[in-house]
């Protein structure tokens, strides 16, 4: 690998970031080198969405990210939309739908937005580096050094594009923040986010309803969201839970409504409409089977809805659109599809992604402190950061 010519810039990762990273520094006439450690290039790429990879969201924006500073991931964003990656992938003759909410996603597989990748860092001239552990990285009179065992390789710029630790077994790690914290930066600690909740104590009966989902809305602290919950032997997860966890902070509760579209004064109509049935048959008619069994037997709904004060029943219906979980913790990194928090924004350029106070020195991708939504965020600050980094290169 490396080579003894001269690198204008070594980008340390082949994922998401780095490769995008990499082709447009390369195809703006930069020589760049890529190392990872892995053995082949953008693994998490080839698992991401089901193995069809929903690489962006058309309705991207700022808000749709968690960051100390919600504000910061707007300028690159804004400079590399959705619609610039389509064309690309459009460039390369890769068929693609929308699936829901906005999230588009591979007809065929995730290898071909692998394959573009790459694709697009040959065309770019690019060196990519596979199976080097990165052991040293230095910086001396403007240049950086990074050792791999006994070979090394220089450039003026280096950009960290390792992402964060979340799927350890993939070969992820925090060594982003701890580059970082060599260099001066502050780091924004780092928590699993996209991730599903556990449940224990008076909860852990929930678990018994593992494998039954329904479309709530779930809501942690002012976050909201209104997709299908799972019931797992360990909690909670699906799409909804997935997106207020990376909201919810510990010892907080999560809320759901498990029926967002029922009208205030359902529970009161029916008892009119329907006086013999009972409110376990009632939200049978409504809910997954074992789901409202379970909620009503908490609720106490055997009785017959004529024989229910109205009181009771609108205190139930309360209930059942706030339903308060108490979830103990998360199932990790090892379940997390994205981490939270990671390098500061406070030290980095909007515009370019270069820290401040250590010229030639990048950051860009999940290792940064922003974190998007579930459907194709994460990628489009992947290519959005990376674009923004190889443009200032
Ligand atoms: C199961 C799963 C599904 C996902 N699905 C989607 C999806 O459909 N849409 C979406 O938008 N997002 C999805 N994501 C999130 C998305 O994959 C990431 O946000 C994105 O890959 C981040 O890109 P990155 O380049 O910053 O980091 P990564 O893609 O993680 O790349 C980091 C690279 O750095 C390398 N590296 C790490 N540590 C070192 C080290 N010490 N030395 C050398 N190399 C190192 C790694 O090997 C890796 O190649 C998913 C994530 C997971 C886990």
């Amino acid at each position: 690998m490396l080579s003894p010519s001269p690198f204008d810039a070594i980008i340390l990762g082949a994922g998401a970031a780095g490769l995008f990273c990499a082709a447009i520094a390369g195809q703006r006439g930069k020589q760049v080198l890529v190392i990872d450690h892995a053995d082949a290039p953008g693994k998490k790429i080839l698992i991401s969405g089901g193995g069809r990879c929903n690489f962006t969201n058309i309705h991207t924006q700022a808000d749709r990210y968690l960051s100390a500073n919600p504000h910061f991931a707007k300028s690159a964003l804004g400079r590399y939309s959705p619609q610039d990656f389509i064309n690309l992938v459009d460039a390369h003759g890769i068929a693609w739908h929308e699936k829901t909410l906005g999230q588009l996603f591979c007809d065929g597989s995730a290898k071909q937005i692998v394959a573009m990748l790459l694709d697009e860092c040959d065309k770019g001239g690019v060196t990519i580096a596979l199976g080097h552990a990165i052991r040293v990285v230095e910086h001396a009179d403007g240049r950086y050094r990074v050792s791999c065992g006994d070979r090394s390789a220089e450039a003026p710029a280096l950009v960290i594009a390792t992402g964060g630790p979340s799927i350890p077994k993939m070969g992820a790690t925090g060594f982003a923040y701890d580059l970082a914290r060599q260099f001066g930066l502050k780091v924004v600690e780092p928590r699993p986010a996209l991730v599903p909740l556990t449940l224990g104590g008076d909860e852990t009966l929930f678990r018994s309803l593992s494998g039954v989902a329904t479309d709530v809305v779930a809501r942690a602290g002012k976050a909201l969201f209104r997709e299908a919950a799972l019931f797992t032997h360990k909690g909670l997860s699906g799409p909804a839970i997935l997106q207020v966890s990376s909201y919810w902070r510990h010892g907080e509760p999560v809320a759901i409504n498990f029926l967002p579209d029922a009208a205030p004064g359902w529970l009161t109509q029916a008892k009119r409409q329907q006086p013999r049935a009972t409110l376990r048959s009632t939200l049978g008619a409504m809910l997954p089977d074992r789901l409202a069994a379970t909620l009503s037997d908490r609720i106490g709904g055997d009785a017959r809805l004529a024989d229910t004060p109205d009181r009771v029943l609108g205190e139930a219906e309360r209930r059942l659109s706030s339903w308060t979980f108490h979830p103990n913790g998360t199932e990790g990194y090892a379940k997390a599809e994205v981490t939270a928090g990671g390098i500061s924004t406070d030290g980095l350029s909007s515009q370019t992604m270069e820290a401040r106070k250590v010229p030639g020195l990048y950051a860009i991708g999940e290792a940064v402190d922003v974190t998007g939504w579930l459907g194709g965020y994460n990628f489009q600050w992947a290519w959005a950061s990376g674009h923004a980094a190889a443009a200032a290169i």
